[in-house]
């Protein structure tokens, strides 16, 4: 079985998938799309960087294994429509929503969840009605927002030792094959926000044209791989 999304060709082989990274980059649900060379191959090994990192630290992630140059090979999860986004910082849609300072740090991390739906421009939901819209349960839903605020805190340490600054991340998760709620997707700076100081190494430097993202992306790339191998 052969998923082709926006970002990411996925074939399912029993309980496992192996997961391609295209070199496709897209904001807006889509109405902004641009090719990227290298930019799949820096994606993947950053989700694999990341999730290897989460899974030594007991956060479980459908990460298993890697093969260079933009392969992954991981569980096979049946996704929940959903994205869970944990942030420390005001910023994006939750300064469109609410207002506030650009930068601003909050006292505790924040925790919102989207239903993954384009044609709804992904529209965020309450907690409580995960269960009565029939995509989670009331234990699933709580799950989620508990393992991702752990694993959220877990990398801004991670990305804080390789000199970022973690401001928000969106994660997905999935049920394997036991029932068990897992953090599925990617993790990359296509799915969070990254800063060092002024500057911008995530998907807004494409969002906003600052700059080549690949130039950026291959700079997180290379300080994650540093930490790696201390
Ligand atoms: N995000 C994502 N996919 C989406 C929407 C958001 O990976 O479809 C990430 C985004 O890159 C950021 C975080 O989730 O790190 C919060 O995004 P926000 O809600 O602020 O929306 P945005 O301003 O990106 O539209």
């Amino acid at each position: 079985m052969l998923y082709e999304g926006k970002t990411k060709i996925v074939e399912i082989r029993g309980d496992e998938a192996i997961v391609r990274f295209k070199n496709d980059i897209t904001a807006g649900d889509g109405a902004k799309h641009d090719i990227f060379e290298g930019k799949g191959s820096i994606c993947a090994e950053l989700t694999a960087i990341t999730m290897g990192y989460l899974n030594r630290q007991s956060i479980p992630t459908h990460f298993l294994d890697f093969y260079p140059p933009n392969t992954l090979k991981v569980v096979a999860l049946r996704m929940f429509p959903l994205e869970v986004v944990v942030r420390f910082v005001k910023t994006g849609s939750f300064i469109r929503r609410y207002g506030g300072v650009e930068g601003e740090s909050f006292s505790r991390p924040v925790v919102e969840f989207f239903i993954k739906d384009d044609a709804r421009h992904d529209p965020m939901v309450c907690i409580n009605h995960l269960e009565t819209l029939g995509i989670a349960s009331k234990e699933q839903a709580r799950e989620m927002s508990d393992t991702a605020i752990r694993a959220a805190e877990l990398l801004r340490g991670f990305f804080q030792r390789a000199g970022f600054d973690l401001w928000d991340i969106k994660f997905e998760f999935g049920l394997d094959g036991n029932g068990n709620v897992i953090i599925g997707d990617e993790i990359s700076p296509d799915t969070c926000r990254l800063r060092r100081k002024e500057e911008i190494f995530d998907k807004d430097v494409y969002r906003h044209d600052i700059a080549d993202p690949i130039e950026r992306y291959k700079e997180v790339l290379e300080a994650c791989r540093s930490i790696v191998s201390q």
